[in-house]
């Protein structure tokens, strides 16, 4: 089974998933839009969060806030406890050997910015390439090209088929000796395709070239177990996994860590400072300069729980199933065409209407409170691809339902109503 490929196996202690019991945990899913009931299904730009989330945050901030590490005092040393506990929770969530490995950032974007930097940028000379999918979000482009401007090195992108899917066969004659590093997301948030990160990470091993997995919109729907990947970095989003904006995670392997140079200087991040030179701290700490999003990695922290007692195998196979009534939902739309349909896919749905603009069937969407997206996904080139301008996207999470579906049908067929 390709969606759990990566898992360590069935967790046998979840209880049944009961969609009902987990909307009720979702307070923002009481809301009526335009007096309709929310349908939510732009998750895969943020995800909404559990009533434990927001309370995590709240308890935080009433009872505990103090800044971390410094203070001998009470309150900061409960701060301290809960934010490295969160350490703790995403390193067993991703299977990582040790908790030096997570490093909290403030997200996906700052994941990859840091490994540019710190990894990539002094390994870099000119005829050098970086390795990248057409499939990639911005966040995974533009990054390499400011390192490759500021080195001489060159951006090189994998093709794909018309289905969204990587062309496996063009990788192995893409890892050339001169490539440094292989950056691939896990799944794309504009189609859907789940890549075959694992097949992709061993070719990528085969050259002696390390793998960085943008992970994004894979870590609410797939179980990761980043040492059976085997990969060298995994980058994800908390807002995307149910958690607040503002934190995200880096991982690395320790020895890769290591050898690199902090991304950023200031507090926290140093073990002696002269105005001579200084000392930089042990792992992770080197990486977190500055006093970090607290309140944010306990939160994090806890819609991880929220996720591992649901399990993520349930969560898999609830979003497949949706995914399928979706699919022929809106297959069985004249005029609508889905872009992206790749075999292994995670529950995204883009599409384009012969009717109207992708923009013009969110604003009509939105009138019936189904919120969708509409553009570019931040994936341009990927659009250049696929000869689309822009789509429209309904992205699934674990407390969607067929109910938001048949909203979103529904909305369509007055979309083609209002056009016609
Ligand atoms: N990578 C992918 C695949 C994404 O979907 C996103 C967000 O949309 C990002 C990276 C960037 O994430 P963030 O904006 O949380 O840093």
């Amino acid at each position: 089974d390709p969606l759990t490929a990566s898992s360590p196996g069935p967790r046998d202690n979840c209880p049944p998933f009961d969609i009902d019991t987990i909307r009720s945990q979702f307070p923002i899913l009481q809301r009526r839009i335009h007096g309709h009931p929310l349908a939510y299904l732009d998750n895969a730009a943020t995800s909404q969060k559990p009533r434990a989330v927001i309370d995590a945050i709240q308890k935080y901030y009433l009872q505990h806030n103090a800044n971390v590490h410094r203070g001998v005092y009470q309150l900061s040393e409960e701060a301290t406890h809960d934010y490295e506990a969160s350490r703790d929770k995403v390193q067993r969530f991703i299977n990582a050997r040790e908790r030096a490995e997570i490093i909290f950032v403030r997200g996906t974007t700052e994941a990859i910015n840091l490994v540019a930097h710190s990894f990539a940028k002094p390994r870099l000379n000119p005829g050098d390439e970086i390795l990248i999918s057409t499939l990639e979000h911005h966040s995974n482009i533009v990054p390499w090209q400011i390192i490759c401007q500021q080195t001489g090195a060159q951006l090189r992108v994998i093709p794909i088929s018309d289905a969204g899917e990587i062309d496996t066969t063009a990788v192995d004659t893409l890892l050339k000796p001169n490539c440094r590093l292989l950056s691939l997301t896990h799944v794309s948030n504009t189609l859907g395709t789940i890549n075959p990160i694992q097949q992709m990470i061993r070719q990528a091993h085969q050259h002696g070239i390390p793998v960085l997995i943008d992970g994004a919109q894979a870590v609410p729907h797939l179980q990761i177990d980043v040492q059976t990947l085997d990969a060298d970095f995994y980058a994800f989003s908390g807002h995307k996994a149910y958690g607040p904006t503002g934190i995200g995670v880096l991982y690395g392997k320790r020895e890769i860590l290591e050898q690199m140079q902090p991304y950023q200087g200031g507090g926290d991040m140093i073990s002696e400072v002269t105005f001579e030179q200084t000392e930089y701290n042990e792992l992770p700490y080197r990486f977190e300069a500055g006093t970090p999003n607290i309140a944010g990695a306990i939160g994090l922290g806890c819609a991880l729980d929220y996720l591992d007692a649901i399990g993520l195998q349930q969560i898999s196979r609830h979003e497949q199933s949706l995914l399928d009534y979706a699919t022929q939902a809106l297959s069985a739309i004249r005029g609508l065409r889905l872009i992206g349909t790749a075999r292994n896919k995670a529950g995204i749905l883009s599409f384009v209407m012969d009717a109207a603009h992708a923009h013009d069937v969110s604003t009509v969407l939105d009138q019936a409170g189904v919120a969708i997206r509409a553009g570019h996904h931040c994936t341009m080139p990927l659009m250049a691809r696929l000869g689309v301008a822009a789509t429209a996207r309904a992205s699934l999470a674990l407390y969607n339902n067929r109910t938001d579906i048949d909203a979103l049908a529904a909305g369509l067929q007055e979309v083609k109503r209002m056009f016609k």
